[in-house]
C-alpha cells in the first residue's frame, strides 16, 4: 500500500534479502481494498509504461485522464501522482466489492507494501545497495494472522525485480541532478523530462519517428534495440534527459531552442 493517512515506516530494522517478516493480504481480510482509497501515490516511469498499455492507451492519453503533475517542493522536478476519484477518493482502478482491476499491472508501490525499498548509491559504487523497512498503517489487518516471507520471497512474489530495475535507472537521473548542483529546471526543462520520463510515445515520435540529429548519430544497433523493445525505450529516455538537462547534452535543446 502506497502513502495514506496514518501510514509510519518503521526505521528502527533494515531488512535485507535474507530478513524474515510477517504479512498476508487476502480477500476475505475485513479491511480488503480499505487501502486502495485517498492514497498519495508517486507514479514512477515504468508504473505509467505498464499501465497505459495494460489499458490499450497511449502515455500522453492515460497522463491527461488518470494523473496530475506537480512540482516536487525540494527536486523542482515533475512528479506524476494517481487521481483518486469520486467522494470516497477511491484509486480509479480498484473495483468495489472486487478489488483491483489492474492487478498484474499495479503500480511498483502497490506490490511493495508493506515494504519500503531504501536504494543507495553513490560515485564509487557500482550499481545500488538496497534495503527495505517495513510500513505500517494502522487499519491494515495484514500483521495478524500472518505468513512469513523473506524480503527476497517477496520481491519475486509480487514481481518487484523489473520495477526495482527501471526505478533504478530514474534514480540514476535524479542522482545527475544532485551532482549537477542545477536547482529549478526552465519549463522548457520540464518538458524534455515530462517526455523522456513519462510520456514514452511521444518520446517514441520524437526521438525514432521525427527528423532528429540525434537519432541519426546513435549506433543503428542502440536504435534497432529501442525500437523494438518499449522497456529499452523507456531506459534510454530517462538516460536522454540524463544526458541532456544534466550532464551538459545538447545545451541549445535543453533550454528549448532546437529544432531536433
Ligand atoms: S491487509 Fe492491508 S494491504 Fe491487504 S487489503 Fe487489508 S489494508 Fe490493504
Ligand atoms: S492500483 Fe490496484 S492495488 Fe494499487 S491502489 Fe489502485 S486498486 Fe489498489
Amino acid at each position: 500500500m502506497p502513502d495514506g493517512p496514518e501510514t509510519y515506516m518503521d526505521d528502527s530494522k533494515r531488512l535485507t534479502d535474507e530478513d524474515t517478516f510477517c504479512f498476508s493480504c487476502t480477500p476475505e481480510k475485513k479491511c480488503f481494498t480499505n487501502c486502495c482509497h485517498d492514497l498519495n501515490l508517486v507514479l514512477m516511469p515504468y508504473d505509467i509504461m505498464v499501465l497505459k498499455n495494460r489499458l490499450g492507451m497511449t502515455s500522453g492519453d492515460f497522463l491527461k485522464k488518470y494523473t496530475s503533475v506537480h512540482v516536487g517542493f525540494e527536486t523542482g522536478l515533475p512528479v506524476i501522482m494517481l487521481k483518486m476519484e469520486g467522494p470516497y477518493l477511491k484509486c480509479p482502478f480498484l473495483e468495489e466489492g472486487k478489488g483491483c482491476a489492474v492487478y498484474e499491472a499495479r503500480p511498483g508501490a502497490c506490490r511493495t507494501y508493506p515494504l519500503a525499498r531504501m536504494a543507495r548509491r553513490s560515485k564509487d559504487m557500482e550499481g545500488v545497495e538496497e534495503f527495505f523497512y517495513i510500513v505500517r498503517e494502522s487499519d491494515c489487518l495484514g500483521f495478524k494472522d500472518c505468513r512469513t516471507w523473506t524480503v527476497k520471497e517477496w520481491k519475486e512474489n509480487e514481481g518487484l525485480n523489473e520495477y526495482n530495475e527501471m526505478n533504478d535507472v530514474f534514480g540514476e537521473l535524479l542522482q545527475a541532478k544532485t551532482e549537477s548542483g542545477i536547482d529549478r529546471l526552465t519549463a522548457d526543462q520540464i518538458d524534455i523530462f515530462y517526455m523522456g520520463c513519462y510520456d514514452i510515445d511521444s518520446f517514441r515520435q520524437h526521438f525514432l519517428e521525427g527528423p532528429n540529429l540525434e537519432r541519426y548519430m546513435e549506433s543503428p544497433e542502440v536504435i534497432e534495440l529501442i525500437s523494438g523493445d518499449e522497456k529499452e525505450l523507456l531506459k534510454y529516455g530517462m538516460r536522454w534527459v540524463k544526458k541532456k538537462l544534466f550532464l551538459g547534452g545538447c545545451l541549445s535543446c535543453s533550454a528549448g531552442s532546437c529544432s531536433t
